[in-house]
């Protein structure tokens, strides 16, 4: 397979465990992938996609780099993070949309000194063209880098994770994570068909974009750009958005006071207490084998549970 170039700016590979407590409630064998615990920032999903996007912008001389997504974006704030360690200037450009004050990842926005500018409006063609007006102004080239780091160069962070994941020589019958942007889901997928035969992913979703079509789009763009010759399975995905994108669900809460009383584990209203909660689902009704194991992805998100008043 084709490889691509990486900065390399996590720690990995992250640690894998075994819940024991949380084993026990659900009646099955639940581990977990710890990409919460990746060394920048708060961790997190966006670091593994980080390290092919900034190396893609390095590569091709850009020293300016622009995201978005809304104002709590977990992604917005790791790309500043990644992006000043590695010398390069960033701005945000985020939906003005959710928690907008300096509350959670805005605290950490704020701390770097990054200039985040919001704009009020739904349509990323809109953001997208604002990242080109401010370029232009500035007289700087722009690399612009999709809501969530979701494209299919993004998403090859995620087929490595499952790479990482066949070493330690451990087999998982599942594997469950959230599902956002797309990018992880298609890349987790990709990776599982090529490194982990016989795993079957799940994703819950948290938002309600038709990933039914944007998934399979990634996944063939991934398997594409990787020259991979590889069967793509129809995603296996799982509504759990709930009241809305980013706005807190009760099973989500739940999943999150779970994790936290059973393991010390943090987990965060907008992702992954949801797509836990989608993990709790399946285990209820009977989906888990008590010899199974299962894996539930860790993709980060701690800083935007800090926004919200509980
Ligand atoms: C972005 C994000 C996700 C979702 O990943 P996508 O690739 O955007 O689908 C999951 N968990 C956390 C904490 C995130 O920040």
């Amino acid at each position: 397979m084709k490889k691509f170039e990486k900065e390399s700016l996590g720690i990995f590979p992250t640690p894998l465990h075994r819940l024991p407590n949380i084993s026990r409630e659900l009646g099955t064998n639940v581990w977990i992938k710890r990409d919460d615990l990746c060394g920048v920032a708060l961790g997190g999903n966006k670091v593994r996609k980080l390290e092919y996007l900034l190396a893609d912008a390095k590569k091709q001389g850009y020293d300016l780099v622009m995201t978005t997504g809304q104002a709590q974006s977990n992604h917005a704030m790791l790309t500043a993070a990644c992006a000043l360690r590695m010398g390069m200037d960033c701005i945000l450009v985020l939906k003005k949309r959710g928690i907008t004050e300096r509350k959670g990842n805005q605290i950490l926005n704020y701390l770097m000194g990054i200039d985040v500018r919001f704009v009020d409006t739904d349509s990323y063609d809109e953001i997208y063209k604002e990242m080109d007006r401010i370029g232009a102004e500035l007289g700087r080239r722009v690399y612009k880098i999709p809501c969530g780091g979701s494209n299919a160069l993004g998403s090859l962070g995620y087929v490595d994770c499952m790479q990482e994941i066949s070493q330690s020589g451990m087999h998982f019958d599942h594997i469950v994570c959230a599902c956002g942007s797309g990018g992880t889901a298609a890349g987790t997928i990709l990776g599982a068909s090529l490194y982990l035969p016989g795993t079957h992913v799940m994703c819950s979703m948290v938002d309600s974009d038709p990933f039914d079509v944007i998934v399979p789009q990634l996944m063939r763009e991934a398997a594409e750009l990787l020259e991979a010759d590889v069967v793509l399975p129809v995603p296996d995905l799982v509504d759990m958005c709930g009241p809305g994108y980013s706005i807190p669900s009760e099973a989500g809460n739940e999943a999150i006071s779970m994790m936290m009383r059973l393991e010390g584990i943090v987990l965060d209203t907008c992702y992954t207490g949801k797509a836990f909660a989608g993990l709790i689902q399946r285990a209820k009704v009977g989906e888990y084998k008590k010899d199974d194991n299962v894996l539930f992805i860790h993709s980060g998100g701690a800083g935007g549970l800090f926004a919200q008043n509980w």
